[in-house]
């Protein structure tokens, strides 16, 4: 297919598309915790390395950190306790190093939970689980922690990046409910979630990969929405 075909066959999508995201409803966070004991907030990859310092950090990443403090923090005042966080924590020698440039190594402050989070009182009560991929169930703990808590159906997902680590996990977790028959929700608040952004002009610059942030962030958030997950705007306290 050559590019004006692609283009012309994909504007009604594209136009669509941003409407669809525009209107994603919102919901309030009491009502989708029904009981704070079968609810879970799962953040991914909100650490230092994609939002403060190093070659992957990213401005748009950086601004997801408010909202999800904010959420943890409305979460936890309506007496919800399990809280994960998953986060790259990169062998020196990474395969996915092939892929990406180095990051988030192991026993580096990249690979550390943010400050913000840091400083929450109930820091201490997040689970956190170790990845060295963007699956944060492959090669982790995570999934085990899931099978030690199966009164768990209510899952809010936060985190970066929306076609990657966040939506792995999303997937993950709705396949899991999937292929098990269970009704789990596993919910995703857009304003929690983002990508980073890399325009064409900066990556044939650099001779890197394209990464079209407010392209790739819709079509991966209408995908999940697609397969079964709860893409809504935002979480109101
Ligand atoms: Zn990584």
């Amino acid at each position: 297919m050559d590019a004006p075909t692609l283009i012309a066959e994909s504007t009604p999508y594209l136009a669509w598309l941003a409407d669809w995201e525009a209107g994603l409803p919102s919901k309030s966070l009491p009502d989708v915790v029904v009981d704070p004991a079968r609810t879970a907030v799962i953040s991914v990859d909100v650490i230092n390395g994609f939002c403060h310092a190093g070659p992957l950090a990213s401005d748009r990443v950086k601004a997801i950190i408010a909202p999800i403090t904010r959420l943890l923090t409305a979460a936890y005042a309506l007496g919800v306790r399990d809280f994960v966080l998953t986060q790259d924590t990169h062998d020196p020698a990474a395969v996915e190093f092939g892929s990406y440039p180095p990051h988030c190594v192991r026993g580096t402050a990249e690979s550390e939970a943010v400050p913000e989070f840091k400083a929450l009182p109930f820091y201490g009560l997040m689970q956190r689980f170790a990845k060295n991929s963007i699956s944060s169930t492959i090669g982790t703990g995570f999934a085990g922690w899931l099978e030690a808590h199966p009164a768990l159906d209510t899952f809010i997902v936060v985190g970066d990046c929306t076609d990657l680590c966040t939506y792995q996990l999303a997937m993950s977790l709705r396949l899991r409910a999937n292929a098990g028959q269970r009704r789990d929700r596993v919910i995703l608040p857009v304003e929690c979630v983002d990508t980073y952004d890399t325009p064409l002009s900066i990556a044939l610059e650099l001779g890197i990969q394209p990464h079209p942030a407010a392209l790739v962030h819709r079509v991966f958030l209408h995908n999940l929405a697609s397969n079964g997950v709860e893409v809504i705007g935002r979480l109101s306290d």
